[in-house]
């Protein structure tokens, strides 16, 4: 027991200088280091110069009493420890003693036993509240230390940490400034790609609903606000069973996400043309006879391929029929719209998958396309012609169906003098 003694200040209220006399020698024992005052006054004074672990105070006393002293140090710290010592005739002031939530009331005369189990009580108390404040620190140290954004919420999904790598990020001082600001962390989050975006129609927590994705899946965007620009972050999460704290971490992979976007474009773009390639193309339309069977929409698919392009090639050389192609696909992609997707399907063969548009439309357009291209000045002032194939996608039909007819098209015009528009 004696260990809990050496570890707190207190600081010792009392008019009466006979009972101050005794208590505080009963007191010396007790504190590491004893500060006694003779009024309220006194007290405030010597509580704001020497802050003590314990306040014990008389009630009636001249210049300030024990309750207001209490009420000003209270308004110091709301914290503190404050003991109170009551004549029974002082019991009109008990209620309002009990409204200041004090630590504890000894009736005088000080019984010397009661007084040491008080301290003893605070003190226990104080070293669990010091502890507990040590190991926060520490937490938040190390939270502090790290490149990821830290956050925690309580078991009622309210933001109660958050690193300083998030305050950093959002450029905010702390999280009330945050929840002013923002008011959830998920109205931060960008659309990007198929990452992981908040639109309003969600009815659960945001971590309720990613915590049941996969890793490819919970990634999001979000602007870091040192300089503007969008990063990407991969969210873990972990709840505490036992106190419902859940913990999230935000790793950024910026540079990972971004390579990874540039392997992908660079997997789908013709290195000749740098339009789409075949397996871009095969991608779009895929996703396009899924919405046409869906919504019923229009959509054509146009072919063309370039009349005797080998004598081309056998007559200027190779690099001309390069030069010719790569030109050929910037005349077509500056005369196409932006929701239609246009790649190069394999050598001198090109596919315009036009959305929203009939057979009549495609064929209009195509013939159009068509004219441009012979009427058009290449390299070495070439003139070239190009033959179409064209098809409407119907109810019955696959990607490889709807294919197969614009190929037997194009073979058609090829057949009937080529230069010319087919479809099927
Ligand atoms: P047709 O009117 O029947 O289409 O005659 P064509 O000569 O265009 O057809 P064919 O299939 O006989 O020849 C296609 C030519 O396209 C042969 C090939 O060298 C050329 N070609 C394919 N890819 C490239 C390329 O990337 N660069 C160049 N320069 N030529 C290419
Ligand atoms: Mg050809
Ligand atoms: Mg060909």
């Amino acid at each position: 027991m004696d260990n809990y003694f050496n570890f707190s200040t207190i600081l010792y209220v009392e008019d009466e200088e006979g009972i101050r006399k005794e208590t505080s020698k009963a007191l010396e024992r007790y504190a590491k280091e004893l500060f006694v005052a003779k009024d309220g006054e006194e007290g405030l004074a010597l509580y704001k110069e020497c802050n003590p672990d314990i306040v014990i105070t008389d009630i009636k006393m001249p210049n300030m009493t024990g309750i207001d002293m209490s009420k000003a140090i209270k308004e110091i710290n709301p914290e503190q420890a404050i003991i109170i010592t009551t004549a029974h005739s002082e019991s009109t002031y008990f209620m309002e003693a009990i409204e200041l939530q004090l630590s504890g009331y000894i009736l005088k005369p000080v019984d010397k036993i009661l007084l040491k189990n008080k301290i003893v009580e605070i003190v226990k108390n104080l070293q669990i509240k010091k502890e507990f404040q040590k190991n926060k620190n520490l937490m938040e140290e190390i939270a502090n230390l790290q490149n990821n954004i830290i956050i925690v919420y309580d078991e009622l999904y309210e933001m109660i940490f958050a690193n300083k790598m998030f305050l950093d990020f959002f450029a905010i001082k702390n999280i009330e400034e945050f929840i002013k600001r923002y008011g959830c962390i998920e109205s931060a989050f960008i659309q990007h790609n198929d990452f992981y975006f908040r639109n309003n129609h969600g009815i659960n927590h945001w971590l309720l609903e990613i915590a049941h994705y996969n890793d490819k899946k919970r990634i999001v965007s979000i602007i870091d606000h040192r300089d503007m620009s969008p990063k990407s972050f991969l969210i873990k999460t972990k709840t505490i069973q036992a106190s419902g704290h859940k913990i999230c971490t935000f790793t950024e992979i910026t540079t990972m996400v971004k390579e990874k976007e540039e392997l992908e474009k660079k997997a789908f773009i013709d290195e000749l043309t740098n339009i789409a390639n075949r397996a871009k193309f095969n991608q779009i339309l895929d996703i396009e006879i899924k919405k046409f069977k869906r919504y019923k929409e229009n959509l054509s698919l146009v072919m063309l391929d370039i009349d005797y392009f080998k004598s081309i090639n056998d007559t200027y050389g190779h690099q001309v029929g390069d030069i010719i192609l790569s030109s050929l696909s910037n005349l077509i992609s500056s005369n196409i719209r932006d929701v239609d997707l246009f790649a190069r399907w394999g050598g001198e063969e090109f596919v315009i998958l036009l959305p929203n548009t009939d057979l009549q439309s495609a064929i209009s357009f195509a013939e159009h396309i068509r004219e441009y291209i012979q009427e058009y000045h290449f390299t070495n002032n070439l003139n070239i012609t190009c033959s179409f194939g064209i098809s409407e996608i119907n109810e019955k039909d696959t990607g490889e169906n709807l294919l197969k007819r614009v190929d037997d098209a194009l073979y058609r015009a090829k057949r009937m003098g080529r230069n010319r528009v087919e479809s099927l």
